[in-house]
């Protein structure tokens, strides 16, 4: 491990560590590697921390996890000082928490802001990772950490004549940090995911007109959000402990986990009363909360399915619009279950309209507003709720290149090849938080984020212990991951349906369609990583 080198005369300054991104897995990586003594420098293109939460400014952003069981644990005296304010806290009141540990523990100071990575190259003579950013600035590491989430490649739609309009258009995850005023405002959205969701039955009540471009539905389930007062605050902080061990022990590590009967175990009667219960309560009960063979047999998920196509068609007043709204191409949960509180019931209102672009294509942005092939609409702002390039975009922005010069992205053209979602052969000393095919990808994500944090802090503190300087996952224990990844993959329903779980984005029609998450669940995951480093890192060469 370098000494705590700092500048060394006109040569680039020096790192044990550069971490990319200062997001929930930046923000906490950098807090374990300062414990270690270790000299870190986080770079991040935004003017402050919180990644995700920092971008996602949107009106309507929040949690679609339960806020205590989000936040980090590692800290008695955070879980202690912070109230929330809702079960399902939104973006403003989660970017103050982010903010509050960043204070609480000086995390600014090593946080370079403003700053984008543009390449990561492995030195193999020196052993070094050399960074440089897109301030014209070179760094020097032993160590590459990429923390740079899951969702945050921002992806605008692929159609003609965006940059043409004349009002105001925004992406979603990069919302202005002023207040956007409405009122009166002729809206265009493009894009119905849950971020689509959360936006759409946000400002329908406050724009003049809101149009809304769908092109695949998604079935959406009620969050059932309420505020949290003193008293209650007071009793949720007392199950702290319970709440973090329940997340240890679901698939997803959410406080939601599969019930242990199957769906066709129990009468008709016994299931419909099962999922209205579940329908009923808050948060993402109806889908991680279900019967065990929901998302591994397809009668099953049928059958929820068709309860969720009926609870769809109640709320809509239109059967016409209903319709629309109904997926037709994918069963309930298989692709990522946006939740809402009166999106269905925006449908009803007057000054809202649904144009589903699979009948009036989109033909090309103009300067006032979207061309159809029924006609104009004339808008004031456009929204493109149109998502990201998930997983591997954000890595795929950065020229990484490895030993002998080999390409990140050439290496995953065909998908993305790890072990544990957190190296892959080829790039020594080089990390992935919440990478590719690490179960972080499909988990209540902080939870997911502490673990990988954690295990890596041990690894290099391993490294340290024992005097390595090098540490690159081998090739067999990668072919073994990428294959139990996709085997596990294969025992469920998620691969049958194009989602960015399956990495298609009609955006980007080049992505070769593979698996990008892990599906074998947190606890089994958690057990691997601890019995790797049990066995000394097996599956990684140390020298
Ligand atoms: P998304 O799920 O990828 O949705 C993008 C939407 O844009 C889709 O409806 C897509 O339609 C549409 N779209 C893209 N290009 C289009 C085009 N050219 N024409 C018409 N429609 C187009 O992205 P997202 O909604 O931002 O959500 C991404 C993920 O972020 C979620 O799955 C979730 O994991 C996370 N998220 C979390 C929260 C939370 O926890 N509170 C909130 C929001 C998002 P198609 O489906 O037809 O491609």
């Amino acid at each position: 491990m370098e000494p705590a080198g700092k500048n060394n005369g006109n040569s680039p300054q020096r790192y044990d560590a550069i971490i990319i991104g200062a997001g929930i897995s930046g923000m906490f990586q950098l807090y374990r590697l300062r414990e270690l003594g270790m000299s870190v420098k986080v770079f991040e293109t935004g003017t402050n921390i919180g990644g995700t939460w920092y971008w996602n400014r949107y009106p309507g952003a929040r949690f679609d996890s339960e806020s205590y069981s989000y936040h980090y644990s590692f800290s008695e005296e955070v879980l202690d000082e912070w109230d929330w304010s809702e079960h399902f806290a939104a973006q403003p009141e989660i970017l103050r928490y982010l903010n509050f540990v960043a204070d609480k523990f000086d995390l600014r100071s090593d946080i370079q802001f403003r700053t984008r990575v543009k390449s990561a190259n492995y030195d193999e003579q020196n052993n070094h990772w050399e960074v440089c950013t897109d301030q014209g600035e070179t760094f020097r590491s032993h160590l590459l950490i990429s923390a740079t989430g899951p969702l945050s490649a921002a992806q605008m739609p692929s159609i003609p004549g965006i940059d043409d309009f004349q009002g105001a258009s925004f992406h979603t995850s990069q919302w202005p940090h002023e207040p956007v005023d409405f009122t009166n405002k002729r809206v265009g959205i493009i894009g119905t995911g849950a971020t689509g969701v959360q936006v759409i039955q946000t400002i329908a009540s406050q724009v003049g007109s809101l149009t809304v471009f769908q092109r695949d539905p998604n079935y959406c389930a009620p969050l059932h959000n309420r505020k949290i007062d003193k008293a209650e605050m007071k009793e949720i902080r007392a199950k702290y402990p319970e709440y973090f061990a329940r997340c240890d022990e679901t698939f997803g590590s959410f406080l939601h986990g599969s019930d242990p009967r199957m769906s066709l175990e129990v009468s008709e009667e016994e299931r419909l009363a099962f999922f209205e219960e579940l329908y009923a309560m808050p948060g993402f009960a109806i889908w991680l909360g279900n019967f065990a063979d929901t998302f591994t047999d397809q009668k099953a998920n049928d059958l929820l399915t068709e309860f969720m196509k009926q609870k769809i068609r109640e709320r809509i007043n239109d059967p016409v619009v209903a319709e629309k709204l109904i997926p037709t191409d994918h069963g309930f949960g298989l692709r990522r279950v946006p939740m809402e509180t009166n999106y269905y019931e925006a449908y009803n209102q007057d000054n809202v309209d649904l144009i589903d672009v699979n009948e009036v294509t989109i033909t090309r942005i103009t300067q006032t507003g979207i061309s159809t092939s029924e006609g104009d609409h004339e808008f004031d702002i456009i929204i493109y709720a149109t998502g990201f390039n998930a997983v591997v975009g954000a890595l795929e922005r950065i020229e990484i290149t490895g030993v002998g010069g080999q390409s990140l992205k050439e290496k995953w053209a065909d998908g993305p090849r790890t072990y544990l979602g957190v190296q892959t052969n080829g790039f020594p000393n080089f990390f992935t938080i919440v990478g590719p095919h690490n179960a972080a990808t499909f988990c209540n994500i902080p939870r997911c984020i502490e673990q990988n944090v954690e295990w890596l802090t041990g690894a290099i503190k391993y490294m340290r212990d024992n005097r390595c300087e090098r540490m690159e996952a081998s090739v067999d224990a990668e072919d073994a991951w990428t294959k139990h990844v996709f085997d596990a993959a294969q025992e469920t329903l998620f691969p049958t349906v194009d989602s960015w779980f399956m990495n298609v984005n009609r955006n980007l029609p080049e992505k070769k369609k593979t698996f990008l998450l892990y599906t074998g669940g947190g606890p089994y995951y958690r057990e691997k990583c601890e019995a790797v480093a049990a066995n000394g890192y097996e599956g990684f060469a140390l020298e």
